[in-house]
């Protein structure tokens, strides 16, 4: 009965594919069978050399880092990313999040060492205007299918920035480093993983993990959604 009645409305009020923009039906979610199943998955293995790991050699310490969707701009899948921040994609986040925690957990590339689930804050003023903040989301997609709580004490974020879109590399980096600040941070931690949506130039994890190593030298891993190559 419900699946007629998910068609009749699928009729009323067609879904379209988010990369190909084709009407899609029934079970699928957001994304057609054809592009669900060519999705560019990054398969960057946490804990082993990778490029998500390399982008931070030198800069800050990272046990671990990995992410699951090979990003460019330039790709049909960057609608995917861009759906996330821009057009209310707070479900789309949440289910992108659980599908990499599921297929972290199925290709056995995720140890329980974990305490928790740290999601990148988002400015109070930034979060009022969206209504969300997509990596928040997105780890709660991930302690679902993963099982590791969720800490949104640890990290906090003071200075409201301005546009990053328009900046190069560099004053992208200047304008993120000193972003982020250590909150409260629970003295059993001893491993704790920051969750982001898109690691592009990785200043952003690395003013996390910088504000966290100020105060504690705890182990730090990373994950995040998307990879910019
Ligand atoms: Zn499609």
């Amino acid at each position: 009965m419900r699946e007629i009645y998910n068609s009749f409305i699928d009729v009323i009020f067609p879904r379209y594919c988010l990369v190909c923009n084709k009407i899609i039906y029934g079970h699928e979610q957001y994304l057609c069978l054809k592009c669900e199943g060519g999705i560019p998955f990054g398969y960057y293995n946490l804990g082993t050399e990778n490029p998500v790991e390399k982008t931070f050699w030198g800069r800050c310490k990272i046990d671990a880092a990995g992410a699951y969707i090979k990003y460019r701009s330039d790709s049909k899948y960057a609608s995917l990313i861009k759906n996330i921040k821009y057009d209310g994609g707070m479900i789309l986040a949440n289910d992108l999040g659980n599908k990499y925690g599921n297929w972290l957990k199925s290709n056995h590339l995720i140890d329980n060492n974990f305490d928790c689930l740290v999601p990148v804050p988002m400015h109070p003023k930034k979060l009022k205007k969206r209504g969300y903040n997509q990596s928040e989301e997105i780890a709660k997609g991930l302690s679902l299918s993963l099982g590791i709580p969720l800490d949104m004490n640890i990290l906090k974020r003071d200075i409201e920035a301005e546009s990053q879109t328009k900046k190069n590399r560099f004053s992208r980096w200047e304008n993120t480093k000193d972003l982020y600040a250590l909150n409260e941070l629970n003295d059993n931690y001893t491993h704790i993983v920051i969750v982001d949506d898109v690691i592009t130039t990785g200043s952003t994890i690395e003013s996390c993990v910088r504000a966290v190593h100020q105060f504690k030298d705890v182990k730090v891993s990373v994950l995040a959604l998307g990879f910019t190559l």
